[in-house]
């Protein structure tokens, strides 16, 4: 079945790509500069595996695409980005539903429903998708991209068709559908949702859709009539409806309340919610436990219609809060100055559309530094060891090195295996390998950032050091047997190269040739 020297078919799919994107480039599609940003290098496989959908009492997996790093993965950013301009494929939030409720008044004869529609990901015909959002980003209203139409839609397709992935068995191409961990899925999948929603918001006062999920009034006699229409409207769109229960129905986190036609809304944690947040005596730097306690209160801010209804969830989240150790002296402070800031801003930009309050980010130290230093900065990750990590970070705070600090925290995921398949040997990049003679032991350390399959093929040209050394032992070598691993980064050529130069201190390779070895030198570059 495998021929000798087939092409590997991730190695197929990397030249696939570089030629489209060296045609563009030479048909003057596109810039050269654009042309490097998007180049796939020593990419890897996109990997599909599955996260067990724990809270339901089946387990299923819910099938996830890791893209990073595979020769997808720079076009879709890029991709992402474009169509990130355009109103209809945004995720917005969930930000103003709030709001709108209250201006809202059902009749007796009417409720609120909400529609699911069933598998968008892998529903979304992709092609009509890219023609639709195609249409929506050059249609004048948003910057368009810096290339045309047509070049766009050969981008899109690359980062959304056919990809292929590997599995822990073997690898799958895509046919249709959009994969989900795809930079720009969820633009698509959102811009191609917005042209049915007329359709499905027909005859209603109140409509709002987050991605997938869907809310509306409608009068009590229609619901089945209106559930077959929009089940009509495209083969690939299914929905399933769920009507009010007692006077009430839940939407995205939050509990929508029909009481005698006047809406109402309150934070709601679904039952399969485990209430487990960060715990007050886990080994994190105090700035992050205070983001959870803040967290806390921006989302029942945001869900909550009215005052009346954030104090009553408040209690809730205080017991969530106490369940996970965090004492009241720590949070009530913390409460308080979260919900002055949010009624100081709302009188600030009263009449104005309120910008999203974000969570916090907790990975990140000083956000958004205002001195403008012409060093740019570098991300320094630190694995958070308790005060002392906080004294260093501190202490080069002080110092205004130009750095920024981003404490690493120890996780269950840190410490469980990867579900991820590996990824084979031979389609490794960024490694320092080590290869070693069969016969006589002697070595040769390098490193590459291409695929090591492509590096290792070099080695057996007809003048490369070790091909002569294996001449003259009188040995061969295989990829699998003889070439090992020793290190692996993503952090570029640099770090690899310092890696390669310990390797080579400690293993003193002899087939390295001399003057190759002496350029090697340790040398520690910024
Ligand atoms: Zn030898």
């Amino acid at each position: 079945m495998k021929r000798k020297n087939a092409k590997h078919p991730m190695l197929a799919e990397e030249e696939r790509i570089v030629d489209i994107l060296k045609k563009l480039r030479d048909e003057g599609k596109i810039e050269q500069s654009l042309y490097k940003k998007l180049k796939p290098r020593g990419s890897q496989p996109a990997r599909l595996y599955g996260l067990a959908k724990v809270h339901k009492e089946v387990i299923p997996a819910r099938p996830v695409l890791s893209m990073p790093g595979s020769s997808y993965y720079n076009i879709g950013v890029q991709v992402a980005e474009w169509l990130s301009n355009v109103p209809a494929c945004q995720i917005n939030s969930s930000n103003r539903i709030a709001d709108a409720l209250k201006d809202n008044h059902l009749e007796e004869d009417e409720e609120l429903v909400s529609f699911d529609v069933s598998s968008l990901y892998t529903n979304v015909p992709v092609m009509e998708a890219i023609d639709v959002c195609t249409e929506l980003l050059y249609d004048g209203n948003q910057e368009a991209p810096p290339i045309d139409k047509e070049t766009f839609k050969i981008l899109a397709q690359i980062s959304s068709c056919n990809v292929i992935m590997s599995t822990h068995k073997c690898y799958y191409q895509q046919t249709d559908g959009l994969a989900m961990g795809s930079p720009p899925a969820p633009h698509f999948a959102n811009g191609w949702m917005s042209q049915h929603d007329d359709r499905i918001a027909e005859g209603s006062k109140f409509y709002f859709r987050y991605m997938d999920d869907i809310i509306r009034d409608i009068k009590k006699e229609d619901k089945g009539r209106k559930l077959e229409e929009i089940n009509n409207i495209h083969p690939s769109l299914k929905f399933t409806i769920e009507c009010e229960n007692e006077g009430s129905i839940p939407f995205l986190d939050m509990r929508i309340m029909n009481i005698m036609g006047n809406l109402s809304s309150t934070w709601y944690s679904k039952p399969s919610d485990t209430g487990l947040i960060m715990n007050y005596h886990s080994l994190a730097p105090k700035r992050y436990k205070r983001s959870v306690v803040s967290g806390f209160v921006h989302r029942i801010h945001r869900a909550c219609s009215s005052w009346d209804n954030i104090h009553v969830i408040l209690e809730k989240a205080k017991r969530i809060l106490e369940r996970n150790q965090y004492p009241p002296m720590f949070y009530d402070p913390i409460i308080e100055e979260t919900l002055k800031k949010i009624v100081e801003e709302e009188h600030k930009v009263e009449g104005e559309e309120i910008e999203e309050t974000e969570e916090m980010n907790p990975s990140t130290t000083e956000p958004a530094q205002e001195e403008e230093n012409s060093i740019p900065k570098q991300l320094f990750f630190l694995q958070y060891r308790g005060k002392v990590s906080e004294d260093l970070a501190r202490s080069l705070h002080k110092i205004n090195a130009p750095c920024t600090v981003v404490m690493t925290l120890r996780k269950l995921k840190t410490v469980l295996p990867s579900l991820k398949p590996t990824v084979e040997k031979c389609l490794r990049s960024g490694v320092v390998y080590r290869i070693t003679c069969p016969r006589c032991g002697v070595r040769y350390v390098g490193y590459t950032t291409r695929h090591l399959k492509t590096r290792y093929k070099e080695h057996q040209k007809k003048d490369a050091p070790v091909k002569k050394h294996l001449v003259r032992c009188r040995a061969r070598i295989e990829l699998e047997d003889d070439v090992e691993i020793l290190d692996s980064s993503a952090r570029g050529e640099t770090y690899l190269q310092i890696r390669e130069a310990l390797w080579i201190k400690e293993s003193r390779p002899t087939i390295n040739v001399k003057d190759e070895y002496k350029s090697r030198t340790l040398t520690i570059k910024w």
